[in-house]
């Protein structure tokens, strides 16, 4: 089995989509659908031919393009199942634990309600790879449109377990704001420290922040970090339990 590739591709305001390759069987698979063209181009790039589209979220900025991609590829469409707004095109619909191959491997799918209750994220355990949509953000997390904190933090507490060397792509550069604000909250944290002042170079180099890693998540993203004492303390809520700290956490991040 070799290694997938992934080819990380920006478009709208600030999305990221990425296609996954196995040179071995051909097999691409792209994270998301919110802008055809964008897509087509990075496979025209790659000179590679799409099977699979694997779809996160009903949200506009990840499906619109899903009908165009789909007729130009003939595509199978893998998506959440139908919770609040159905998805026009799915093929075959993932709830949690749902399993499926690609390029001789099993994906898993995780559901992490919270942003949207449909949100499905998509793991590659054999190749560390990890999918967020809009539930992980590097340093963040999505907004909770359809969810509350007690939803999401049991969410993103699916992913926290996975191994620590996954690759997390997540769907908007974000990070750069998340970075400010996870400092505010966690001033004293180095590994925080560290990661911003990297972001801030990487971003005035106009480059990706993503992909990030769970371990560096787990490290500086204040919204994994609801159990940590030097973050709790820092919000006057040391004795408070974790879904009031993410709660606080959000709603602080929503006001930022
Ligand atoms: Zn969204
Ligand atoms: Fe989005």
């Amino acid at each position: 089995m070799s290694q997938l590739q992934c080819f990380q591709f920006p478009y709208g305001h600030d999305n990221y989509g990425v296609l996954v390759h196995d040179a071995d069987s051909g097999q691409t698979a792209c994270i998301d659908a919110g802008d055809a063209q964008a897509a087509m181009d990075a496979l025209k790039q790659q000179g590679w031919s799409l099977t699979h589209l694997l779809i996160t979220h009903h949200h506009g900025d990840h499906t619109a393009g899903l009908a165009a991609i789909k007729t130009a590829t003939n595509c199978e469409v893998i998506g959440p199942e139908p919770v609040s707004t159905p998805i026009e095109g799915i093929d075959r619909f993932m709830a949690d634990g749902g399993e499926f191959e690609f390029a001789g491997r099993l994906v898993r799918a995780i559901h992490t309600p919270g942003h949207t209750t449909d949100m499905i994220n998509y793991h590659f355990p054999d190749d560390a790879l990890l999918f967020t949509g809009d539930t992980l953000f590097s340093m963040g997390c999505g907004r909770l449109f359809e969810g509350d904190a007690a939803m999401m933090l049991n969410s993103v507490n699916k992913l926290k377990i996975l191994p620590p060397e996954t690759l997390v792509y997540c769907a908007h550069e974000y990070t750069a704001t998340n970075a400010r604000f996870a400092l505010d909250v966690d001033p004293d944290n180095r590994a925080l420290q560290q990661r911003a002042q990297d972001v801030t170079r990487l971003r005035q180099n106009n480059e990706p922040t993503v992909p990030t890693t769970l371990r560096m998540e787990l490290d500086t993203n204040p919204f994994l970090r609801t159990d940590d004492a030097a973050l709790r303390q820092s919000l006057g809520m040391s004795d408070a339990d974790e879904i009031a700290v993410f709660a606080e956490l959000r709603e602080r991040r929503n006001q930022y």
